[in-house]
């Protein structure tokens, strides 16, 4: 009853494993951040997130900070900042990752970071885009603006159908539009998302990115399935 009445006020347990964080721990616990899967893609250039897009669609940089496992810390953390509005754990990773991507040439002319977007009627349900915090703080570490207006999501689907849509290759194309001027012309666009499962996400939005004349992707995860 006291437990629960102070984590009212202070609920400050893990997002990883639930235990209670002490003294000078944010967000995860020094356990967690210990046992979490790191990939390292950012120290080689012809990584397996780079791989993923290889042939597909033309990107500069591909890289995800860690690897999300079935029932593993990183699926745990995804989960707290997707649906119990753990927001905070967003800009603790944009943080992390930021300190890493610091010295990754490919990314030094990055112009924009561009969140995979919501589509409306789920941004109102969920009240927020997960990706929001994880953008914000990668952009204040990097010193690159934000842009969440160039792309749209046109199509509201449940998870189930989602999939359905992006996996095949017709209808990719309507899933996402750019909207632009001439002032966006010539930019290379950091792409975010949380997580890189088979990529037709991410492959959409760079497609729909690359009608602007001279747009560069590159692309930045919190985290990518291991296959
Ligand atoms: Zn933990």
């Amino acid at each position: 009853m006291f437990e629960s009445f102070i984590n009212l006020f202070f609920p400050k347990v893990c997002s990883g494993c639930d235990s209670f964080l002490v003294a000078n721990e944010l967000v995860i616990c020094t356990l967690c951040r210990h046992n979490i899967p790191l990939t390292n893609h950012h120290l080689m250039e012809n990584n397996e997130a780079f791989k993923k897009f290889y042939g597909r669609i033309p990107v500069i940089h591909a890289s995800a900070l860690f690897y999300f496992r079935k029932k593993g810390i990183v699926q745990q953390i995804i989960h707290n900042l997707k649906y119990k509005g753990h927001e905070k754990v967003g800009t603790l990773i944009g943080d992390w990752y930021a300190h890493e991507l610091k010295t990754v040439e490919a990314l030094q002319d990055v112009d924009a970071i561009i969140p995979v977007p919501l589509h409306p009627k789920k941004l109102r349900e969920r009240g927020y885009n997960q990706v929001t915090t994880f953008g914000k703080a990668l952009s204040s570490n990097l010193k690159i603006s934000y842009n969440d207006t160039i792309l749209h999501r046109n199509i509201y689907s449940k998870t189930q159908s989602k999939k359905n849509l992006l996996g095949r290759t017709e209808g990719i194309e309507s899933v996402f539009d750019v909207v632009f001027d001439e002032k966006d012309h010539n930019k290379h666009f950091l792409l975010i998302d949380d997580v890189i499962t088979t990529g037709a996400t991410l492959e959409a939005c760079s497609r729909a990115l690359l009608k602007i004349p001279g747009a560069k992707i590159s692309i930045v995860c919190m985290a990518m399935a291991q296959s």
